[in-house]
């Protein structure tokens, strides 16, 4: 796709603070970064919110959260003295869901897994991207086999988007080297066994040397580790 490649050519070669003030220029406010105040999240917030862009900053709150997410949210909020948009499930889908399902459906099947993702996330996600024209994120190769055919620009056929993915080929490494130099806040759980953090039923810690994303859904065995932001089919 020309206007793809055409856009990666552009950020070739450059700073990733550069990088952000070239999708800055040509998108503003029709550039949305979503965040879950991982570490990747806050590298790129930090960005952002620094250079006093005019990207949107937004999560999604899926009412099922760790309580370290929140406190990570308010300290980023304070830092930056900066908005973060706030999206929420429909409610009176979470209501069905619930009341005919129970609290914790999530772990009977698969089925019931994505059904529980859908509403409390894919439909937000789905809203938040609502008339935007580029979406970042903080996906990196290392995270999971399902992402390390990505390139740090895509078209993103489901949502009808250009994703940039500007931490692509960092590694975890370089993710808290960033934070520290900058002195940035973030999730405290991820020092404590949580490489990555999902909703709080859904989220176990993971061992010296499984995957990094082990400890999602963990009970699934043959599932693709994904909720459903990122897949493509
Ligand atoms: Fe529901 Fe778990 Fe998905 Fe969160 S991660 S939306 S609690 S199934």
């Amino acid at each position: 796709m020309k206007q793809i490649r055409e856009l990666t050519d552009k950020l070739v070669n450059k700073t990733i603070e550069e990088q952000f003030q070239i999708i800055d220029k040509i998108y503003g406010k029709d550039a949305v970064l979503s965040t879950s105040f991982q570490l990747e999240d806050q590298v790129l917030t930090h960005l952002v919110f620094e250079q006093n862009l005019d990207i949107q900053v937004f999560t999604i709150d899926t009412g099922r959260q760790f309580e370290e997410v929140y406190k990570t949210m308010n300290k980023t909020i304070k830092r930056y003295k900066k908005n973060i948009k706030v999206y929420y499930p429909d409610t009176q889908a979470v209501e069905k869901l619930v009341s005919e399902k129970g609290p914790y459906s999530f772990y009977e099947s698969v089925e019931n897994r994505k059904e529980c993702c859908h509403i409390r996330k894919v439909v937000p996600l789905n809203r938040s991207l609502e008339g935007k024209k580029l979406w970042i994120t903080g996906l990196r190769h290392e995270q999971s086999s399902t992402r390390k055919d990505l390139a740090i620009i895509e078209w993103d056929e489901k949502h009808n988007i250009i994703k940039f993915n500007p931490l692509i080929d960092w590694t975890l490494e370089q993710v808290r080297d960033f934070i520290t130099k900058n002195n940035i806040p973030y999730n405290v759980m991820q020092d404590n066994g949580y490489p990555s953090v999902g909703c709080a039923p859904c989220t176990r810690a993971v061992r010296p040397g499984e995957d990094m994303r082990a400890g999602r859904w963990w009970w699934e065995n043959n599932s693709k580790k994904e909720c459903g932001l990122h897949v493509k089919d």
